[in-house]
């Protein structure tokens, strides 16, 4: 816990928030105040009704751009946490309110579509616009976003943007920062900055880049502006395969990009991860899949490409149909998370994940140092059910792996976080980083991989701090995320 530096006591902080936006957008149900103290890093303890953190002030519902930069202005003055938030589909912390008496700034009621531009190929959302409800009205002009994470149904599109969160397709739309056209943020001091929609520009830095990905630790994001492109699912074809190993999976996957081609999905599972998600086919093998979406001769020319890389390998075809099958459930809705808790209350097990990058020559060392290490160093593996990784991000230079750990609780549900979440997830960062790997690809440091924050960014970390000390002098930005408390 950290001691709020605020001049003000909890009850003025409530009252100086009623007089500036209306009690009614001003949330001090108990109830929602301790929910609104985790996410999704505590899902264990949070079903068992135990929330231990600071509980906060209170959760205030934005519904414009002058109510973000009120509350933040009068945060700032004072000096107040403030958690930002839309979706709360967040893994790792980051809306944790580690200070007492923190404001929680909910921009989900700013859930408008101020404008899809099907002529320049682009669409305007307020942040608290759910990704799927974007999607759903660009696909009725024939358009997408080709932004498809797994969270999709929940996630909004601050969120979204503030996590520089990728998708299932990302190997042909790219991450989320390769989508943002422009976007408006408040800063604490309640500055607003808009950034304007055009195709490039060398103007000096990209003020783009200053916002995306920074996790509510430097500023609000109130709306942005995303890509479009032509939505043809009628050309889409699949391809999937058994293959011996994660090596022979991941030179494929390398020999097809570093090609020039970009499937839009392209993965390869491990043996055990592999027997969770395709268990009507995975023979123990290690199962290689690739969509390809876009132009028919491109699609066309892709599958070739696929085809002709597999045969460097010992493999095995698969039917498309059951890959096209799994990738049509893949998303998680309010239903997954709903059956996700019965779950745990019942059987006390569940899942985490740890998501790294690295160039292809390190990727494959990574995965068996860190698969290594777990086996035979973590004193708790007898409790694992699952210890597994896929590789589901791809680049020209490398890719991403998906380190997936399920465990039964045997520990009372407050140790769980401990004995094991933290030391799995820190011995699969520590082969990251020491592999010259990234710790995060795509899910942002949180509150609990900032013990690290430094040596993953090394001397580029002087360019991040001042970014801290210059725009959030007072520090009232999501304390503890990106930066130690
Ligand atoms: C089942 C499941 C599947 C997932 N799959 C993926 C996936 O495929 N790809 C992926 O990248 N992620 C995935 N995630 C992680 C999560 O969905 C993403 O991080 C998402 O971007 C969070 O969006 P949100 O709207 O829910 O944000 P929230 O959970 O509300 O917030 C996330 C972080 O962003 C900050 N934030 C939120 N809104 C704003 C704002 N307006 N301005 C500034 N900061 C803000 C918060 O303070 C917090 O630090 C998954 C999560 C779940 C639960």
């Amino acid at each position: 816990m950290v001691q709020s530096l605020s001049d003000l006591s909890r009850e003025d902080i409530r009252r100086g928030l009623a007089e500036l936006v209306g009690e009614g957008q001003v949330n001090l149900d108990e109830d929602v105040l301790r929910a609104s103290s985790v996410d999704r890093f505590k899902k264990y303890q949070a079903v068992n009704g135990i929330f231990q953190g600071p509980i906060p002030a209170a959760v205030v519902a934005a519904r414009s751009t002058a109510d973000v930069a009120k509350v933040l202005r009068f945060a700032h003055e004072h000096r107040i946490n403030v958690v930002p938030r839309t979706g709360i589909t967040s893994t790792e912390g980051g809306l944790e309110t580690v200070v007492e008496d923190t404001i929680v700034l909910d921009g989900s009621p700013m859930s408008t579509i101020v404008r899809i531009d099907a002529v320049n190929m682009m669409a305007t959302a307020q942040c608290g616009v759910p990704l799927e409800v974007l999607e759903d009205a660009v696909r009725l002009q024939g358009l997408t976003t080709g932004h498809s994470p797994q969270s999709k149904p929940i996630a909004q599109m601050g969120g979204l943007t503030a996590t520089r969160s990728t998708g299932q397709l990302s190997t042909l739309y790219g991450g989320i920062e390769d989508m943002i056209v422009g976007l408006e943020a408040v800063f604490p001091d309640g500055t607003i900055c808009r950034v304007k929609n055009v195709p490039r520009r060398a103007v000096g830095p990209d003020t783009r880049h200053i916002v995306v990905g920074n996790e509510g630790a430097l500023c609000f994001i109130t709306e942005v502006t995303v890509r479009l492109y032509r939505y043809r699912p009628e050309n889409n074809k699949a391809r999937g395969f058994l293959v011996d190993n994660m090596d022979d999976g991941l030179s494929v996957i390398r020999e097809v990009v570093t090609e020039g081609f970009r499937p839009s999905v392209c993965r390869v599972y491990s043996e055990e991860d592999a027997r969770q998600h395709f268990a009507d086919f995975h023979k123990d093998k290690c199962v290689l899949l690739f969509i390809c979406e876009g132009p028919e001769a491109i699609v066309a020319a892709t599958v070739d490409e696929i085809d002709r890389a597999v045969k460097g390998v010992p493999h095995e075809d698969v039917d498309p149909a059951r890959i096209e099958r799994w990738f049509s459930d893949l998303n998680w809705g309010m239903d997954k998370i709903v059956a996700e808790q019965q779950w745990m209350l019942k059987e006390h097990n569940l899942g985490y994940t740890t998501e790294i990058s690295a160039n292809w020559s390190d990727i494959g060392e990574i995965y068996k140092a860190a698969i290594h290490r777990i086996r035979t160093e973590y004193p708790y593996v007898g409790d694992l059910t699952m210890l597994g990784a896929h590789s589901s991000h791809s680049y020209q230079t490398g890719t991403n792996l998906y380190f997936v750990y399920d465990y039964n609780v045997n520990c009372e549900p407050t140790e769980e976080i401990t004995k094991y979440h933290i030391p799995l997830n820190a011995i699969i960062v520590e082969e990251a980083l020491r592999h010259e790997g990234s710790m995060v690809h795509h899910h942002g440091i949180g509150k609990y991989r900032t013990d690290w924050t430094e040596e993953e960014h090394g001397s580029a970390y002087y360019m991040l701090a001042k970014l801290k000390e210059a725009f959030d002098p007072n520090g009232i930005m999501n304390k503890g995320t990106i930066f130690k408390a």
